[in-house]
């Protein structure tokens, strides 16, 4: 359902996103006129050095923002997880651009004189900052919704990154019958991706490396992945399959790393 809507959800953002982009800079060009204009007009609080600083971070802006468009398209992978640093960039970006934009309203009113002695661009201002302070709300709300969403469609195997496994591979890999006596379920009751016990209800397929997982939560972690969830081995790659106690002692251990890393949060894993 909610990937049924998820396109609709994504061409109204994109139209009111657009919208809001073109009011925006329609009454930023309107604000730069206004700074030229009352540039030497006086002020009774710096209203001429705010409107300065959100010039150049609105420059800024557009020109990290080129620079991003021009890395991502040429060899990185868009959904692929920020990296720390990248984090840290756009908090601070985040946290400085509402400051500012909450230290400037302040200022518009807090003044006693500058709607008088700079009357252009003291209302160019005003305008300014309420209607990007609504756009930036709106802009938060709609990010975080459809970041929530996008983490939805990932972990249903919706989407598909360039890391995924070919279509196909899923079908290659060795189907295994399930039976409750035999050593392999003994060792490995549980999938490892979606931590629910094997059954005869559900299709188990098995790796070359010889873990086995739910072929549904498999089909989905492929598309997203092209490494065995536990031993991180190459699932296209037609390696000699491990038996006996090699692959018991291996899949307890990776089983319980890999338990304690989805406990951790530290990736978003497709599930069953
Ligand atoms: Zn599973
Ligand atoms: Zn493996």
């Amino acid at each position: 359902m909610v990937a049924r809507g998820f396109p609709t959800c994504l061409l109204a953002f994109t139209i009111i996103y657009a919208l809001l982009t073109i009011a925006i800079m329609g009454l930023l060009c309107s604000l730069i006129v206004s700074f030229v204009q009352d540039l030497h007009c006086e002020c009774d609080v710096p209203l001429h050095i705010w409107v300065a600083v959100d010039l150049g971070s609105t420059a800024y802006h557009a020109i990290h923002g080129t620079v991003l468009q021009v890395c991502f398209s040429r060899d990185q992978d868009p959904l692929r997880p920020l990296r720390w640093h990248e984090r840290l960039h756009l908090v601070v970006v985040a946290i400085f651009d509402f400051t500012w934009l909450g230290l400037g309203l302040y200022w518009l009113w807090s003044s006693k004189t500058c709607a008088q002695t700079a009357s252009r661009l003291y209302k160019a201002a005003e305008i300014y900052a309420i209607a990007s302070t609504v756009g930036n709300v709106f802009m938060c709300i709609n990010m975080i919704g459809l970041y929530t969403i996008m983490c939805i469609l990932m972990q249903n195997g919706v989407l598909r990154t360039k890391e995924g496994a070919p279509s196909g591979t899923l079908e290659k890999l060795q189907v295994v019958a399930f039976d409750e006596d035999a050593k392999l379920f003994k060792d490995n009751p549980e999938c490892s991706i979606c931590l629910a016990v094997f059954s005869k209800n559900s299709e188990v397929r098995q790796c070359h490396c010889a873990h086995i997982f739910h072929g549904r939560c498999l089909g989905n972690w492929l598309k997203v992945n092209r490494t065995c969830p536990l031993c991180r081995s190459d699932v296209t790659s037609t390696g000699t399959p491990l038996t006996g106690s090699a692959v018991v002692s291996e899949t307890i251990g990776n089983s319980r790393s890999f338990q304690n890393e989805r406990a951790a949060g530290g990736h978003h894993y497709p599930t069953h």
